[in-house]
């Protein structure tokens, strides 16, 4: 069997892994961020009728026949999801739809979620006027394709429904690790994927290293400590977090943080869609009920600014009809009152109308910026904090595993090959093994060079 991985090699994001026998399956198929900001940008689009050929020419997609097009026979007989972040799934719709793709059931819900706040278009999953056909998973499990048998088995990560892959070939057992930690509320998971890892005698391990040169780890419970200690001290003004879209875990530490701190928690319209769509499609998980008392949705001012219905979006419309909210006039009065959150740092500019009060907190409780572009956005954040007179704080919690985390899971495993995916240093991953007491092959992988799995 062979492997080929295109868009994480050597970088973060983008996975898409071709595993190729007598037949093929892909374990996911993500955007690739790093190549598609080389050529496009806001101003710079791929065109809506090439949209394939210009990802094609600039390498953003691999370019393989049967793939995207109905031209020839299928290229592959599966696409296998792990998680619901762009940078794994988001170009899985632009394949043909009759190459099926497989995915967690919460992962299908969280990708509508996201869908929906999005105007129809052909990088949608769902939102678009053909749907691709899904089947849906759970860890339990067993997808059955012609060269192989995959097992998903779920592991914590800043997403619900992340998944790892065990995957029995004729040749032997291989595992992806999708994104994974252990230093998040729910690591126990992550252990349940180490020991299927153990218990089926992986001898390949594909192992994200995202982190692999971090030395530091803050867990969930840290961040929890930190945003109670820092809004504690913040008096009668204004708190206003800003929490990923899909990061659940940090939605739930900043309720509890409310809680103690007897704040109502006001969540962006983002927030409430993603927690209504969830509490309606039956999602398996704890989801926080939006509640008078407690959790309410903030109504953001659009077009006209004076909340007329015909100023929002249709899927605002209806969400609006069925929750409680509060404007922004409200919580100018009672600032003390509030834990506002918002979903994007750019946001801030929705809180001049709020007129926080000088010292007022604003806390980014998502990653720090990496590329060019985010280091640029993120310097027109902080003069917007200064513009507003906040106080700005970074308080997060990674998705992703450390070093010392990335080499205790493969001494668990104790594969006899090792491909590091989903990381800008693949040597350093290659240095720590060796120095460590294992020494397994570790084989860095080059975009779209095919490589024997065993
Ligand atoms: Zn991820």
């Amino acid at each position: 069997m062979r492997l080929t991985v295109y868009g994480a090699a050597g970088q973060i994001g983008g996975n898409k892994i071709l595993l190729e026998g007598q037949s093929r399956v892909f374990l996911d198929f993500g955007v690739d961020f790093n190549t598609r900001s080389k050529y496009f940008s806001t101003f710079l689009q791929p065109r809506r009728f090439a949209l394939v050929k210009d990802y094609i020419a600039t390498g953003v997609l691999p370019s393989l026949k049967g793939l995207y097009e109905k031209d020839e026979p299928p290229f592959a007989e599966a696409v296998v999801i792990t998680h619901g972040h762009l940078d794994h799934y988001g170009h899985a719709s632009l394949l043909r739809p009759d190459i099926p793709l497989y995915m967690g059931e919460t992962t299908r819900l969280l990708i509508k979620a996201r869908e929906n706040t999005k105007q129809k278009s052909p990088e949608n999953l769902f939102n678009k006027n053909e749907n691709h056909p899904v089947e849906v998973f759970r860890t339990s499990s067993k997808l059955v394709f012609e060269d192989a048998v995959i097992y998903p088995v779920h592991v914590d990560h800043s997403i619900p429904a992340a998944y790892g892959l065990v995957i029995e070939t004729g040749e032997g057992v291989l595992a992806y690790t999708g994104d994974l930690r252990m230093h998040g509320p729910k690591s126990e998971m992550t252990h349940d994927f180490v020991e299927k890892c153990v218990k089926m005698n992986v001898e390949t391990l594909v192992i994200e290293g995202t982190r692999v040169d971090e030395t530091e780890v803050s867990t969930e419970d840290d961040v929890r400590k930190e945003l109670t200690r820092v809004a504690s001290e913040v008096g009668d003004r204004l708190v206003s977090v800003v929490v990923a879209m899909m990061d659940f875990d940090r939605l739930n530490t900043v309720l509890s943080v409310a809680e103690k701190l007897d704040r109502v928690v006001a969540i962006s319209l983002h927030h409430a869609n993603l927690l209504t769509t969830l509490r309606r499609g039956g999602a398996r998980m704890n989801i926080p009920e939006l509640r008078d008392e407690k959790l309410v949705a903030f109504l953001e001012r659009r077009r006209t600014g004076t909340y007329s219905k015909t100023d929002y979006p249709s899927w605002q419309t209806e969400l609006i009809e069925q929750i409680p909210t509060v404007g922004d006039e409200e919580i100018r009065r009672d600032q003390k009152k509030y834990l506002l959150v918002l979903s994007r740092a750019e946001d801030i500019i929705k809180l001049s109308d709020i007129e926080p009060a000088p010292g007022s907190l604003f806390i980014l409780s998502t990653s720090e910026a990496h590329s060019e572009e985010q280091v640029l956005e993120e310097e027109r954040i902080h003069n917007w904090v200064n513009l507003l007179n906040l106080r700005y704080k970074h308080i997060h919690s990674s998705g992703h595993a450390p070093q010392k985390d990335l080499i205790k899971i493969i001494e668990e495993i104790n594969p006899r090959k090792v491909i590091p995916v989903h990381t800008q240093k693949p040597t350093l991953m290659k240095q720590l093994l060796n120095n460590s007491g294992l020494k397994p092959i570790v084989e860095e992988p080059v975009q779209g060079r095919a490589m024997d799995v065993f």
